[in-house]
């Protein structure tokens, strides 16, 4: 048994949390060739939407899919990610991200969130995970990023959809 999964369904955390995790372990999974080419977008019942930059990439990423999610499920501890897709997408020079405000808010809203988890070390990594995840996107935003309209993913871009939720909308388009 996998004693972090038992305690995120336990406190109903699971979904809050799993939900990050395959976005934020694509990279480290993918390793550093793969992650300049490559740009996770969203994580939503349990399909991973990644955009690739060129078709070609795209392809040979497709062929590994299998290998891919079942790395993801093996960090994740859980069998969380089932699909991966890989859509077209521009992916964005890196950019300078500039360093996020300290927020003196965060570490205690995460206490307040986290005050009924029995085992300090876990609280710990909890209010970690969720004060880093908040500045990151404090600092995207800060650096012009959006926040998608449907989803609420941080992406750059044009318009009020992330590229996930574009994607959707031309396929729905295309067969509607
Ligand atoms: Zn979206």
């Amino acid at each position: 048994m996998n004693w972090v999964t038992e305690v995120l369904r336990r406190y109903n955390l699971g979904e809050k949390f799993s939900a990050q995790q395959p976005l934020l372990l694509w990279p480290e999974i993918g390793g550093p060739q793969i992650a300049r080419i490559t740009k996770p977008i969203r994580f939503t019942d349990g399909i991973l939407t990644v955009a690739v930059n060129s078709a070609a990439a795209r392809q040979e990423l497709f062929l590994l899919r299998e290998q891919y999610i079942a790395r993801l499920n093996q960090a994740v501890g859980a069998a969380v990610v089932r699909e991966i897709r890989f859509i077209p997408g521009r992916i964005p020079l890196p950019r300078r991200i500039p360093h996020p405000p300290h927020d003196p808010q965060l570490p205690a809203d995460a206490a307040h969130m986290f005050a009924g988890v029995p085992d300090p070390q876990l609280q710990r990594s909890f209010t970690r995970l969720y004060v880093t995840l908040r500045q990151r996107e404090a600092a995207l935003l800060a650096a012009g990023a959006k926040r998608c309209v449907r989803c609420g993913v941080v992406f750059f871009g044009d318009g009020d959809l992330c590229p996930g939720c574009r994607f959707d909308h031309s396929q729905s388009v295309e067969s509607g």
